[in-house]
């Protein structure tokens, strides 16, 4: 049984849990001690020992302990991705490029830690100084989804603790294995680095229990949150009631559009990249592909056939494109999604149904619809599946106008070659990101990311702007 990690030891709990390959399920990766609530509250209580001796902390002993993570999860990416894939099911690449992406990640903030400053302003009173500087929070909750378990853990451990933050984390369920190795990178860099005991917390379990419960315990002084809307807004409240600061990021539903002019290849491509690869389990997929009409029926027939051709297998083989999806509860869900866009007139234009292989595990066909329009449930809601539809626009303007007309407004994508439409995109897609001629997933680990709408809350994460969230700021007044 893998353990969970409070104040610096390793406990196990009455409770454990299988983790499951949904690529083969007679595999089992390991058991995983379970957290309740006691555990919750002790992992709260020695973070926030740990708070302020953190927060004293120089930045070169707070760069030395992220470098350190760093170091060893790229060191190491071939085996966490590995990992990665088999618990999760994103073909084996996927999975080393998230690794590499995560150690990119701690490596970035290794070099923030370094930069933190503050800035001075002249006062409007003779010989007063002005100092704006930035503390720590205190401690952070984070609470993560499953579909990016090392990469998005990353994006929020590591500015927490670069800024002079202590960490509760608590993982989703289905990935505690790429949770637990990282959490044991990042245990053994803060005890080499002496770093106090307790700055960092794993705590495996389910949602509505250990969750729940740290965001109830004293002492938790902000919450980032990965997830569904409807956790999300729960997650919110709970956040509220009690003051504390909450950064939201949450559903999507983003648009690829394809104008007349695009280059039909790097359409084709940024398509089948942004709406199926990651099992399309990602929130910034291309869920509504709104292609013009003169190339629209070129543009489903070519699509069509590519999805076709996806290979789906076991996501560790050579050459599987597309892996299984998460689990059975999710897999029912997509197939549900699936009658529910035909019996609404799409027309299935590629897959949409289980698939056998060798191993038992939780494949699915990619599911194209065509001829769909926006209002269609399928085009209002999140699936987070390899389930995509296009939309027909009659030109440019039709196309951004049925892009903006979604709650949510995390991504949102344009295949043209006008420069025009492409600048009048970038400046009137109402999304936190605008790609253009490349898929609507696929970010930079050094840039911000975020959305508006019903996808996010709170300020943007990664990059030098994570920092937002991770720090309060302090403004002091100093008369000679
Ligand atoms: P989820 O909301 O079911 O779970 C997210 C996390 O919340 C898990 O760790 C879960 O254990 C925890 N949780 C559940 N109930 C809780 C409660 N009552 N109190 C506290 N924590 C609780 O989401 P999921 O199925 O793991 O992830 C899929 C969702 O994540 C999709 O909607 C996807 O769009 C979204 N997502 C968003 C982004 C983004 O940056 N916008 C990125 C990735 C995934």
């Amino acid at each position: 049984m893998k353990p969970l990690l409070i104040g610096g030891e390793r406990r196990v709990t009455s409770h454990a849990a299988p983790d499951v390959n949904p690529s083969d399920i007679s595999d089992v990766v390991d058991e995983f001690a379970q957290a309740g609530v006691a555990e919750a509250q002790d992992a709260v209580a020695a973070a926030a020992g740990a708070a302020p001796v953190w927060g004293r902390a120089t930045p070169l002993r707070r760069h030395d302990l992220l470098k350190a993570v760093g170091d060893e999860v790229t060191a190491r990416r071939d085996e966490l991705g590995e990992l990665l894939s088999r618990e999760e099911g994103k073909t084996r690449p996927e999975g080393v490029a998230e690794a590499t992406r995560a150690g990119q990640i701690f490596d970035f903030f290794a070099g923030e830690a370094m930069r933190a400053g503050g800035e001075t302003l002249a006062s409007t009173r003779p010989g007063v100084e002005i100092e704006i500087t930035r503390e720590p929070v205190g401690v952070v909750g984070i609470i993560a989804p499953w579909n990016f378990p090392l990469a998005i853990p990353a994006w929020k451990i590591a500015p927490a603790l670069a800024f002079g933050n202590a960490v509760v984390f608590k993982p989703a369920e289905l990935v505690p294995a790429s949770a637990w190795a990282l959490a044991d990178i990042i245990d053994r860099a803060a005890k080499a680095t002496g770093a106090p005991d307790g700055v960092f917390n794993l705590l495996i379990g389910r949602g509505g229990v250990v969750g729940q419960a740290m965001l109830e315990a004293d002492h938790v002084d902000a919450v980032t949150f990965t997830g569904s809307v409807e956790t999300g807004r729960r997650v919110g409240e709970a956040c509220m009631r009690r003051q504390r600061r909450a950064q939201l990021e949450m559903g999507g539903k983003n648009p690829l559009v394809v104008l007349d002019d695009a280059d039909m290849e790097t359409a084709l491509r940024a398509a089948i990249d942004g709406a199926f690869y990651a099992t399309g389990q990602r929130c910034t997929a291309s869920s509504r592909l709104i292609v013009t009409e003169g190339v629209y029926s070129r543009f489903v027939e070519e699509l069509a056939a590519r999805v076709r051709a996806l290979k789906v297998d076991h996501a560790l083989k050579d050459g599987t494109e597309i892996g299984p999806v998460v689990d059975e509860t999710q897999l029912e869900r997509n197939l549900k999604w699936v009658e529910r866009a035909r019996a609404e007139g799409g027309a299935l234009r590629a897959g949409g149904e289980r698939l056998k292989r060798e191993t038992e595990g939780y494949f699915m066909a990619p599911a194209l619809f065509a001829d769909t329009v926006n209002r269609m449930s399928i085009n209002r809601e999140e699936v987070f599946g390899p389930v995509a539809s296009v939309i027909r626009a009659r030109d440019y303007g039709e196309a951004l106008e049925i892009a903006n007309d979604t709650p949510f407004g995390l991504s949102a994508g344009i295949c043209t070659t006008s420069l025009k439409h492409a600048s009048h995109f970038r400046r009137n897609a109402e999304a936190g990101m605008v790609m253009v001629n490349l898929a609507t997933a696929g970010v930079d680990p050094h840039a911000p990311f975020g959305g508006r709408k019903g996808s996010s809350y709170g300020p943007r994460e990664q990059g030098a702007y994570a920092r937002e969230f991770y720090t309060s700021v302090k403004t002091a007044y100093t008369a000679p």
